[in-house]
Formats: structure tokens, sequence, C-alpha cells
């Protein structure tokens, strides 16, 4: 059982202004419903693109077309002719495989762009976002 007193420990700076408080675990596990009202409406923090694993399909590219930029949302419209290049970005690359499967968020409707890359063709399919499924998502800003 944890003395009372050293449930919160207050850190102060060398000039002794207080900066912060340590909480314990198990008081924080408490308060924290308490403290919503004061915290900004906290989103997770969005994933970064998968760079590394676009940059290797890239680098494996076997399919007989060149690579393909473009990317288009059936969803709400919005489309680009060069995903990488938009400022701000129409779409955010999430998923990027060396089997050729690379997909999308839709930065207007959130809905998601998976391409699939064959040795023939190049398959699109939009799927539009659902809250609950989602519901611990990225989000674009
Ligand atoms: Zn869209």
């Amino acid at each position: 059982m944890p003395d009372k007193d050293n449930n919160i420990t207050e850190l102060f700076d060398q000039k002794g202004n207080l900066i912060g408080a340590l909480i314990t675990a198990e008081l924080w596990t408490k308060i924290k419903p308490s403290l919503k009202e004061y915290l900004p409406n906290q989103e997770p923090p969005e994933k970064p693109e998968p760079m590394a694993d676009w940059e290797i399909l890239r680098d494996y590219w076997d399919f007989p077309y060149p690579v393909d930029m473009d990317v288009k949302c059936d969803h709400c419209g919005n489309q680009t002719d060069n995903w990488q290049e938009d400022e701000p970005r129409k779409f955010k690359l999430t998923v990027a495989n060396i089997g050729g499967l690379v997909s999308y968020k839709c930065c207007k409707c959130k809905s998601r762009i998976s391409k699939r890359h064959f040795k023939d063709e190049i398959t699109t399919e939009t799927t539009p976002y659902q809250e609950s499924k989602d519901a611990n998502k990225e989000a674009c800003y």
C-alpha cells in the first residue's frame, strides 16, 4: 500500500519552479476520466505512411507497365494523377506490399482505395469509410 503522499510527486526545475507532477498508475486510472474536460480532444496520432514499403515495391517493380501514381475515389470522386505530389495530400498511403497491393485513404471521405497490381491489369476497389469498424483509425488533417 503506497503512502498516500506518494501518489503524487511534484516535479521542480532547478530554480524551484513547479513544472509538473508524477502520479501513480493507480491514482491516474482513478482520476483520468474526470480530467477529460480539461484536456484537448485527443485523437490518436496518425499512423505514418509506410513509405519504406512503397520504396521496396517500386524497387522491385516487375510489372510490365510503369509505376502508377494515379488514385481515384469512387465514393466521393476525389482523384489525383500523382498522389505523392499533392500538397496537401488528397490520398494517404496506408498499405504497400511487394506483392502489388497498394492501399490509400481518401482524405475527403476516408474511403479506402485498394489497388491490386497483376501482370496484365490493375484492379481498383473503393471501400467507403465505416465509423464503427475504423473506430481507432487514422484521420487526415
Ligand atoms: Zn473519397
